[in-house]
């Protein structure tokens, strides 16, 4: 790879597990729906892992209302407003998630709405999940390699599976607060669980 140390730089995030709590293990608590508790972290193909969601949605009759009435409850986690304010007085920083808009939205007012690029999902008008619509696929590596279009070195952090195209594309890639299967899979990146040592590691 070209080095890019001499650029400026971008930061890309993942968002839950590294800012905000798993989104879908909350609804799993509330719910009692101990299924719903499956995550990238279990079920790298996306795909597969949605359908599934959904499918328990449906047989449930749980409607958006009753998922986001669980998220609008949720906090970023501990220290996650402080790390972000002070990474983005040093840097750009974009939010890369598989998460969707109507999730995000009451956590990213908590984060003082960063950018994020994430997915969206189909809602009729009773409230009801009928589908999700990701925006692209391989989305976190392709915003990655549009980045590097633009002339920008990328530092990449993330928790999981859904992360490691972006990790391996980014300049440099960091796995934070990861599983110790996702660990021993991807050697190459670093690692840490303590937000200090994610500024630090990231270089700023
Ligand atoms: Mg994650």
């Amino acid at each position: 790879m070209t080095s890019r140390d001499h650029l400026q730089s971008v930061v890309t995030l993942d968002l839950e597990g590294v800012l905000v709590p798993e989104i879908w293990i909350a609804v799993a608590n509330r719910t009692g729906i101990s299924e719903l508790a499956r995550t990238t972290r279990d079920e790298p193909d996306y795909d597969v892992l949605m359908k599934y969601r959904l499918a328990i949605l449906e047989s449930r009759g749980l409607r958006l209302s009753d998922i986001t009435t669980v998220i609008s409850d949720l906090s970023p986690e501990p220290g996650a407003v402080e790390f972000l304010n002070e990474l983005r007085s040093h840097t750009q920083v974009l939010i890369l998630s598989d998460t969707f808009e109507q999730f995000a939205k009451p956590l990213m007012a908590q984060l003082g709405w960063p950018t994020l690029f994430c997915h969206r999902l189909v809602v009729d008008s009773e409230s009801r999940v009928t589908d999700y619509q990701l925006r692209m696929p391989d989305q976190k590596r392709f915003a990655v390699e549009a980045l590097h279009s633009l002339n920008y070195r990328v530092v990449a952090a993330g928790d999981s599976y859904n992360d490691t195209a972006m990790l391996g594309a980014a300049d440099k890639g960091i796995l934070f607060r990861s599983p110790p299967n996702v660990i021993a899979e991807f050697p190459q990146f670093e690692s840490c669980v303590e937000y200090a040592d994610l500024l630090a590691l990231i270089g700023v």
